[in-house]
């Protein structure tokens, strides 16, 4: 069967030279790579007449190899015929998370969740992809839903950062605002503990906050970072601090703010 060749082949009109098992067999195959909802041929059922059929293969073909082939090269997985017939275990930890983002993008999302991308990947990648989420957020309007324990990357292209503890929001607002002045112990603790390449500082101490998180499961009562926290007195462990707003787009959940 022919789905090798038609691997490589991917002009705007080469459905035309291939039978119609071949063309199943090849919007099969797309569909399954680009994760595409299935439900889109079952719309497609009621439709027998062999040209109607052919024709809609067709067209489900070219625009499905124009969305995956643009995807592609917007991921700068490029050029993206010597990239569509390979293995992910031939592809580096860079690139396979460009696929993952070229999987989400031909859905034409309008907020694309980003759970740890950059987690898994070498350093050099790690900027890569961060500066390749900054030009899909532009090119597709899109929003991204960036969450990480890594505070350091998420400043480099977020609009606002929520910061969490335990399951809530401890603080929220514009990332130069958070980062520059940051209210709450965690958020400062956070900030702290990310590592200043700059050889001068290597002998500053840094508050490190003590302790493991408590389980979520049980959280502690009052402000759930109580039981780490320094600053920590008497309203504390009573009711939880309600999330206030500081200034205009910086809120914070602590009773010493
Ligand atoms: S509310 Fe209390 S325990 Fe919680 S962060 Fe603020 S000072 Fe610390």
């Amino acid at each position: 069967m022919g789905i090798e060749k038609h691997q490589k082949d991917y002009r705007p009109n080469a459905w035309q030279n291939y039978t119609l098992q071949e063309l199943g067999e090849w919007v099969h195959l797309f569909m399954k790579r680009a994760n595409h909802r299935t439900n889109i041929i079952k719309a497609k059922k009621d439709i027998y007449d062999a040209k109607n059929y052919l024709w809609m293969m067709g067209e489900i073909i070219r625009e499905k190899e124009e969305q995956i082939i643009k995807a592609m090269n917007d991921v700068r997985l490029s050029p993206p015929e010597e990239f569509l017939p390979k293995f992910p275990h031939m592809l580096s930890g860079g690139q396979r998370q460009r696929v993952g983002i070229a999987r989400t993008l031909v859905l034409d999302p309008i907020l694309l969740v980003a759970d740890e991308p950059v987690s898994m990947i070498d350093a050099s990648s790690r900027a890569e992809i961060l500066y390749l989420f900054n030009d899909l957020k532009k090119k597709y309007n899109l929003s991204i839903l960036y969450i990480t324990h890594d505070i350091a990357t998420a400043k480099y292209f977020s609009d606002n950062i929520a910061v969490m503890y335990l399951g809530r929001i401890v603080e929220f607002g514009d990332t130069r605002e958070v980062i520059d002045h940051p209210l709450h112990p965690y958020t400062k603790a956070l900030i702290n503990a990310v590592p200043d390449p700059d050889p001068k500082n290597r002998f500053i101490q840094r508050e490190v906050v003590s302790g493991e998180p408590p389980s979520p499961i049980n959280p502690p009562s009052g402000c759930r970072f109580h039981t780490r926290c320094p600053y920590k007195f008497e309203p504390c462990d009573g009711e939880e601090p309600p999330l206030k707003k500081k200034h205009e787009g910086h809120h914070v959940s602590c009773y010493l703010v």
